[in-house]
């Protein structure tokens, strides 16, 4: 399935390709079995100024749409999970800045990320308040020009590789959602220190840290946006770039692992005939096929709705995330089921996709809160 692109998104779309078979898909098993940081993959793309492909040119990026993002991350997931999302993360980081910065923040910190010299994260996550950021309690007292940040973050994709965190961080006890603001910390702040990297299952060529903040100062210049507008600042960013992207991310997976089983039930051949001839494998095979068109039309639509008219309803992003999480489940399973025991073997890239696509539905929103909040949001109670 194929949308109508402009000259430019079928450029950098071809571009992304290229570059991640190239250079992405032959690391991407070796980053997953060492565990190490996808940084000469980011180094290729940066190369290609692909991590800053939506920041404007005035700030030195490419000043593309959602629709080309969505399409560049699902060719780079296509090739490796990791370096999708730890190009997601980075992007992020890098709209927080855009959306909610003046001036002065944009011209400091969009250049250096827009050309990908210096990685941003995005940190909401805290073990205590989990999947309701709404309880985090990272806490930033104002004192002069400064404010005191002390607390810690979890599971934050891009840690200590990262140079630029926008956190999230509670400003005032007393307001709710109100009393939450947004930080920009330097990753050589006084203070600021990173935990192991989490074992995960999967993607696990990114770096999932801990970052324990004591008494950091940060200047009152870093704060994104006014005091008490930290979830308005990440909401623009989470929704065009995090939800979509992290959208791109199981669509990419998924369709590899169509791919990759489509040859695969051609190639492998068994008593002389390839398995692929069987009508249950090809029964597999329109199911796998059938998700991932339906994940790309609502990705697609839910982007182009997003660009043209911004930001777009947040309806659409939330649901595109849920189905494509979901989705690529699915499919990569079926990939397995596709490739018999062979598929369960790490000399295949089945295991993996299905491993990588395992995280999407724990990423950002988990699926059930997810259900909670589009359900809430059509009923409108
Ligand atoms: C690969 C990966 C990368 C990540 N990167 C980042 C990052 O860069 N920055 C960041 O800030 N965070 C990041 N996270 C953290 C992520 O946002 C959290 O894992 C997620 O919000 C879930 O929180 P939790 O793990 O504490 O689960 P919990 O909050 O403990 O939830 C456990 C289970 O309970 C369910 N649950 C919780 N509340 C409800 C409810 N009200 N109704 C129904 N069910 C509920 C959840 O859906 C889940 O199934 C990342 C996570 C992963 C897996």
């Amino acid at each position: 399935m194929d949308f109508q692109l402009t000259k430019d998104q079928n450029l950098v779309r071809e571009t992304a390709g290229k570059i991640a078979q190239k250079e992405l898909a032959p690391r991407a098993a070796e980053v997953d079995r060492t565990h190490s940081f996808v940084q000469e993959g980011l180094n290729k793309l940066k190369d290609a100024d692909i991590l800053g492909l939506a920041i404007p040119p005035e700030y030195g990026g490419m000043g593309m749409d959602t629709r080309a993002f969505v399409l560049v991350i699902e060719e780079i997931a296509k090739a490796c999970g990791s370096t999708a999302l730890a190009t997601v993360s980075h992007s992020i980081c890098s709209y927080i800045v855009l959306c909610a910065g003046d001036d002065k923040q944009k011209k400091k910190y969009l250049p250096g990320m827009a050309k990908g010299e210096r990685l941003g994260a995005f940190c909401v996550h805290e073990s205590n308040c989990g999947s309701n950021a709404l309880a985090l309690e990272t806490r930033a007292v104002a004192e002069g020009n400064e404010y005191i940040v002390n607390g810690s973050k979890i599971f934050i994709t891009n840690a200590q590789e990262a140079e630029i965190y926008a956190v999230l961080v509670r400003t005032d006890l007393s307001k709710g959602p109100q009393g939450i603001s947004m930080l920009l910390i330097e990753k050589d702040t006084e203070g600021l220190s990173f935990g192991k990297k989490e074992e995960k299952m999967g993607l696990r060529g990114t770096s999932s840290r801990e970052l324990f903040f004591q008494d950091c100062r940060i200047p009152q210049a870093n704060l994104l946006g006014k005091e008490g507008e930290g979830l308005k600042a990440v909401g623009q960013a989470i929704i065009g770039f995090g939800f979509l992207g992290a959208a791109a991310i199981s669509s990419g997976l998924a369709q590899a692992a169509l791919d990759t089983s489509i040859k695969h039930a051609r190639e492998r051949v068994i008593a002389r005939s390839p398995i692929g001839a069987n009508q249950l494998i090809q029964s597999l095979i329109t199911e796998m096929s059938l998700g991932v068109d339906t994940v790309r039309a609502l990705l697609y639509s839910a982007a182009a709705r997003r660009d043209t008219n911004p930001p777009g309803p947040i309806v659409d992003a939330l649901k595109v995330k849920l189905y494509a999480s979901e989705v690529a489940i699915d499919v990569t399973n079926k990939a397995l089921q596709v490739h018999g025991g062979h598929g369960y073997s790490r000399d295949f890239p089945l295991e993996r996709y299905y491993r990588d696509a395992r995280g999407l539905t724990l990423h950002f929103k988990t699926t059930e809160l997810l259900k909670a909040d589009i359900g809430k949001m059509l009923v409108g109670l």
